[in-house]
């Protein structure tokens, strides 16, 4: 996986430096180094929203703000305080974090469009500050005679100094997409409710990238500041915000060379399209037109279309994985999970009414009921997607009622979902490196390559290890269930949830199931099964629990209970 990527990194450093050498000798005239000035420190503020909006799917609309933080901290603290360079770009960047970690600790926990709508809030917010707070901003006037630091006095040392901050500010957002955070950043975007299933701390998650975008905002803004020795509010405006959302857009927000290439292209179309100013209107036109023309025709930006033209078939793994090593049924005590007197209740609808049952370790324990009986509702409130009425959940005889479901996977546990669940922008592998990066799971962290070996071995242990590169869309129904069971089986649990695995899969895939399971239990993993299939519960089942209306009506082995009067009733003979 990081091989192929090597030669790619060398020539981006090549090319990284080649740029700063060039831009640090050769003499450009001051319109052109003017237009690389800008095109510089704005990318460097459009990587924030490749972070923000690219990786975590959130949005940004007030990264001009953040960008007036850093240019205002740099200009009124060289101008007016005399304070050096340096200092001034660090507190314009920590100001530009703190305000966007403040705003996302109010919003993000609201989720939906707060963020959006806040973002736009703030935004206006700063403007009316920087035009009317004039004795500490300078007002409409703005600031001149900004400071820059020593050995970077001429405007072309400064150049050379923004674009090497370029380099390494896309660099570094290159290297978040591939690191743990980066991941659940895009788990977080691709699939909520699966991340936090999944032991993704989906709000602080949220939080980290929108600081982070916010910060290199501030730095940006810091360095424009330098570079034009000039600013003023009218640089800073939501029109701008919304300039360089659309720069993300347009080159392909996925990827930092993206929004470089965006950048560059929404400075230079208006430069290329300069000769139609004479004739009025004309040129908004033309320039309108040819941003949404691009947006329409390449969704994924000029980047990702480019990118996918030059795809190559991923390669299938060289070598073999280990065999899969599931959580052992003899350590801990004999109950692994208890429900007792659970409820949830939505307004009047008591979906689940007040349930108990215990699951032994080692055992497969199945929920069955007719549709709409409360099955999916109880795994819900068990794994924490859902607070509970009333009751309580424990794993190892450790309540977890109150915990969110993120601290309920690092207890242990670990779940499917009826309605496949899985982080569709991904590949097989990456899904299930994001379960075995549970938090709890029994290997070293921070050990990458221990994380890659395990989410191998689960997915060799559900026969796809030879397509592990391959994107979720291109896998059979049947496959993403197995994906799924894969990335639960990844991370190690004590209790592994399944709801409805074999929902949807044809006679031989329901076999395969039924294999996987053996195999699963043979292992001693824990099962909490929820499924319709009689013929796989009768065999995989130690222990049956029926639901029917949210109530308990049975519960004990499976052959006695599939025999008693009001099972058939209710479950059997109703089906
Ligand atoms: P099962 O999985 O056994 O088929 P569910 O747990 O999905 O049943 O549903 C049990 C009942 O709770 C159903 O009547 C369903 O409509 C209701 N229900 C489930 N989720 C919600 C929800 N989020 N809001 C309101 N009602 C719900
Ligand atoms: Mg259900």
């Amino acid at each position: 996986m990081m091989r192929g990527s090597l030669p790619g990194l060398s020539i981006y450093a090549l090319v990284a430096v080649v740029a700063v050498a060039l831009a640090a000798t050769v003499k450009t005239d001051a319109y052109v180094a003017n237009i690389l000035m800008q095109a510089a420190t704005y990318a460097i503020a459009v990587f924030g929203i490749s972070i923000v909006l690219g990786l975590c799917g959130q949005i940004n609309l007030a990264q001009a703000a953040f960008f007036a933080v850093g240019a205002y901290a740099v200009a009124l603290g060289t101008v007016d305080y005399s304070l050096p360079f340096w200092l001034c770009l660090l507190v314009g960047v920590g100001l530009a974090f703190a305000s966007g970690a403040l705003l996302g600790l109010s919003t993000l926990r609201l989720g939906g469009h707060y963020l959006a709508m806040v973002t736009i809030s703030f935004q206006q917010i700063l403007t009316v500050v920087l035009i009317n707070a004039i004795r500490f901003t300078h007002g409409p006037d703005g600031v001149s005679s900004i400071g820059r630091p020593a050995g970077f006095q001429s405007s072309q040392a400064f150049l050379a100094l923004a674009i090497a901050a370029m380099a390494i500010s896309g660099y570094f957002v290159w290297r978040l997409g591939r690191s743990r955070l980066g991941r659940a950043m895009r788990a977080v975007r691709d699939n909520e409710l699966a991340a936090s299933a999944a032991g993704v701390d989906v709000f602080r998650t949220k939080l980290t990238a929108f600081a982070l975008s916010a910060a290199l905002g501030g730095l940006g803004g810091g360095l424009f500041a330098g570079g034009f020795s000039y600013i003023s509010p009218d640089q800073f405006a939501f029109a701008d915000s919304i300039v360089l959302m659309t720069m993300a857009l347009l080159g392909g927000v996925a990827s930092p060379v993206g929004s470089a290439l965006g950048t560059g292209l929404l400075i230079l179309i208006p430069e290329w399209l300069r000769f139609l100013k004479s004739v009025p209107g004309l040129y908004l036109a033309i320039y309108g037109a040819a941003v949404v023309l691009i947006v329409i025709f390449m969704p994924d930006g000029v980047w990702g279309f480019v990118g996918r033209l030059f795809a190559r078939a991923p390669r299938a793994p060289s070598s073999a994985a280990e065999p899969l090593m599931l959580a052992p049924a003899d350590s801990g005590g004999e109950i692994a999970l208890e429900v007792r007197d659970l409820a949830k209740h939505f307004g009047g609808l008591k979906a689940v009414d007040g349930v108990d049952f215990r699951v032994r370790r080692g055992q497969v324990h199945a929920l069955i009921g007719p549709n709409g009986s409360g099955k999916t509702t109880m795994l819900n409130v068990v794994t924490g997607l859902y607070r509970a009425t009333r009751g309580a959940v424990s794993v190892d005889g450790v309540d977890l009622t109150a915990l969110p479901p993120h601290k309920r996977t690092t207890a242990g546990l670990a779940r499917t979902f009826q309605n496949i669940r899985l982080f569709r922008s991904m590949s097989a592998l990456e899904n299930v490196v994001i379960g075995a990066e549970r938090d709890g799971n029994r290997l070293t962290v921070g050990d990458a390559s221990a994380v890659l070996a395990r989410a191998r071995s689960a997915l060799a242990f559900v026969g796809l290890e030879e397509r592990m590169h391959q994107p979720i869309p291109s896998f059979s129904y049947g496959h993403q269930r197995l994906i799924e069971i894969a990335r639960a089986l990844a991370a190690n649990p004590t209790v592994l949830l399944l709801d409805e695995p074999a929902a949807g899969l044809n006679l031989t895939e329901k076999k395969a199931l039924h294999d996987l399971l053996d195999r699963i239990a043979a292992q001693g993993l824990t099962i909490l099964i929820i499924d319709h299939d009689m013929t796989l519960i009768a065999g995989v089942a130690h222990h049956l629990t029926v639901l029917n209306f949210g109530k308990r009506i049975a519960d004990g082995a499976t052959a006695e209970v599939l025999r008693q009067p009001a099972v058939v009733a209710a479950y059997l003979g109703a089906a």
